[in-house]
């Protein structure tokens, strides 16, 4: 019999019968390992209603107790990273030790939301008019919906969930469909570490539960991530409701080689962020541009790594690259390699005909060069592992490419020059800047997100604007009675 993946709210799992249900592969060996109950108007309505009812109670529980809930969950985490990195790789494909890192990354998150007493301290003014205090609060906003996507199924619900209740909010967590098993063990984690019923609740499904979560009047705010058009589609409509949304998008991640840089280094990077997660991260390099002369040095450097790398089931110690999501995604992206040989790119490494086993989603490492802006392998994200190589004929050259570029997630420069890189960092588009490191995802003490069509919103992800986009402040003028304040004044209040 295939498991079955159900909702989880108010602390438990949801007993009814599904109307709609998804399909979720091993991506390894295309076999169905479960089926995901999708939620319709009943299950929206019900994991709202559990995240409002515990709202009050959860608001007001102490700083103290909402910390050590936190703390206990980061121990119970700790210790079974490994459980939750196996359950990612069975229904993702990245291979065990790319998921551990993932779990790392949002182990690093969970400790930043540790320390919610000191990122929700106000601030106190005495004094600020005679016998005047003035003072300030971060409060929660209520029930906030988290909507995840395939690519990082513990690490980006992770990103959000530990900053919104440990400031105080409820949430309703609607994972992607393709891996949802990593959402229900973050949940029961929750669970064992103390978390009241309702304060996390996890609701599968597809369209239809994201349209339930950004209409919904009780959901005050959606931190979305995932695709470009999805992530406009989320902010406008979302914002149409009334809600207050961040919904981040995908991207084109360019990496500048300048003439000076170690061409070996370069070379790997490109290699390891390219191919890295198969290539389906938000941070992957799926461009490399090449300054002249490098480009036929590094082209070689690189194709000489990719021929090394060994592709095969993720749960394997010996590979390094795993199968892509589904079927479907991996026809999308073997599209690609077509389009761009009949638009005149030279295929230089093909990955069709690569296989990692028996039956999985398999596509091999693939590098395209002489690629030029109006191509379609350079113009769509393609998420998976197809790496182009443009050239430019110089420094500014390379930079008009990257800013023309109408996405902004993350970029990296390769010199051994400081000034170039400086004016790089300084004159770049994007928000997020790598020198000589080719995936910089910022550390859960700043804050994530991309620039143009890879962020709608202006709140960025996790750290210190996490907690201000999970957070209002409320301002309170205060005076205690005092008799040299008597008496009736229609004045504008002036402060002496
Ligand atoms: P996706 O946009 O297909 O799905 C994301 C979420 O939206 C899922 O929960 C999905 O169920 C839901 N969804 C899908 N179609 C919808 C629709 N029509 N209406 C409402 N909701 C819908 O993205 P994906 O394929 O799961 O993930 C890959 C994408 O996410 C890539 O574009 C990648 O760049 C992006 N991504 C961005 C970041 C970032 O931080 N900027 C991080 C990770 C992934």
């Amino acid at each position: 019999m295939t498991n079955r993946i159900s909702h989880w709210i108010d602390g438990k799992n949801w007993a009814g019968v599904a109307q709609r249900t998804g399909e979720v592969f091993d991506p390894a060996t295309g076999e169905v390992r479960a089926r995901v109950d999708f939620a319709g108007d009943g299950q929206i309505a019900e994991a709202v209603a559990a995240a409002a009812t515990a709202f009050p109670g959860w608001r007001d529980t102490s700083l103290a107790a909402r910390t050590t809930i936190m703390f206990a969950f980061r121990e119970l985490l700790a210790a079974r990273k490994d459980e939750l990195a196996a359950i990612v790789t069975s229904e993702h494909g990245k291979v065990l030790s790319d998921a551990g890192g993932e779990v790392q990354r949002a182990l690093e998150n969970v400790e930043y939301a540790c320390g919610a007493p000191q990122l929700l301290k106000g601030g106190y003014s005495e004094n600020a008019s005679r016998g005047v205090d003035v003072y300030s609060m971060p409060q929660p906003l209520g029930v906030v919906g988290v909507i995840s996507p395939f690519n990082f199924p513990a690490m980006v619900p992770l990103w959000f969930i530990p900053n919104a209740i440990a400031s105080g909010n409820t949430v309703v967590l609607k994972p992607s469909e393709k891996d949802p098993s990593a959402a229900n063990f973050i949940a029961e984690l929750f669970a064992e570490a103390g978390l009241p019923s309702g304060v996390l609740n996890v609701l599968h499904g597809d369209k239809e539960a994201v349209d339930g979560l950004l209409t919904h009047p009780d959901v005050k705010a959606i931190s979305f991530v995932g695709s470009t058009p999805i992530a406009r589609y989320v902010y406008e409509t979302g914002t149409a409701a009334g809600k207050r949304v961040q919904a981040l998008g995908g991207a084109k991640n360019h990496m500048v080689v300048l003439p000076d840089a170690d061409l070996d280094l370069a070379a790997d990077a490109a290699v390891s962020a390219g191919f890295g997660s198969a290539g389906e991260r938000c941070m992957a390099v799926s461009v490399v541009v090449a300054v002249d002369p490098v480009g036929d040095e590094l082209v070689s450097k690189v194709t000489e790594r990719m021929t090394k790398l060994r592709v095969g089931d993720g749960r394997s110690p010996e590979s390094e690259m795993g199968p892509l999501v589904t079927a479907a995604h991996r026809e999308r992206v073997t599209s690609y390699l077509d389009a761009g040989v009949e638009a005149g790119a030279s295929l230089v490494v093909d990955g069709r005909g690569v296989t990692g086993g028996e039956g999985g989603f398999w596509l091999g490492p693939t590098l395209f060069d002489h690629v030029e802006p109006g191509m379609s392998v350079y113009a769509d994200e393609i998420f998976g592992p197809v790496l182009c190589v443009l050239r430019a004929s110089s420094y500014d050259a390379a930079l008009e490419l990257v800013n023309a570029n109408p996405y902004g997630n993350g970029t990296a420069i390769f010199t051994n020059d400081g000034g170039a890189s400086r004016r790089f960092q300084n004159e770049v588009e994007v928000g997020m800047v790598g020198v000589n490191v080719p995936i910089p995802v910022p550390v859960s003490y700043y804050s994530f997100g991309g620039w143009k069509n890879s962020l709608f919103g202006d709140s960025h992800a996790y750290g210190p604007e996490g907690f201000h986009f999970f957070t209002r402040t409320k301002v309170v003028t205060s005076r205690w009675l005092d008799p040299s304040h008597g008496g009736v004044n229609l004045g504008f209040p002036r402060n002496v």
